[in-house]
Parts: C-alpha cells; structure tokens; sequence
C-alpha cells in the first residue's frame, strides 16, 4: 500500500491519514505506563474498495511495541 496502490482492487486513488496507537491502559481509565507514549501511525485507506492499511512511521517504536507486545 505504501507504493500508492490498493492491494484488493488495484486502484490509485489512496488516501494518506496520520493516527496514533494509544496506550492501551487508557482505554480502562488508567494511567499508561511512563515507557509508553503514543505511538504515530499512518493509515492508507483505498478511496474505491475502503481497504485500509496502518504502518507505524518511527522503527524505534516498533522496537518498544515488540518488546511489550511481542511473542
Ligand atoms: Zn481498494
């Protein structure tokens, strides 16, 4: 999807959106761990079929993703 070209349908038309994964202790109302900030993501979305993709933009925080969530 990072090429620019939906995977499902093929079309060129994709929208670019940055988002962010939270903590997911916020969820509950808790305060997150200090070691987990919120991480910056960006989603590419088709604008034909609505397939959407999200990539985590700063490796380093793939490192702490891994670490905390990995198997
Ligand atoms: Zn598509």
């Amino acid at each position: 999807m990072k090429n620019l070209q939906c995977p499902k349908c093929h079309s060129q038309e994709i929208i670019r959106l940055p988002g962010s994964i939270e903590p997911p202790a916020m969820f509950s109302g808790a305060k997150p761990p200090s070691s987990f900030k919120s991480i910056n993501v960006t989603h590419y979305c088709c604008a034909n079929c609505g397939f959407t993709e999200s990539w985590v933009d700063n490796p380093e925080d793939l490192k702490v993703l891994l670490k905390k969530y990995g198997f």
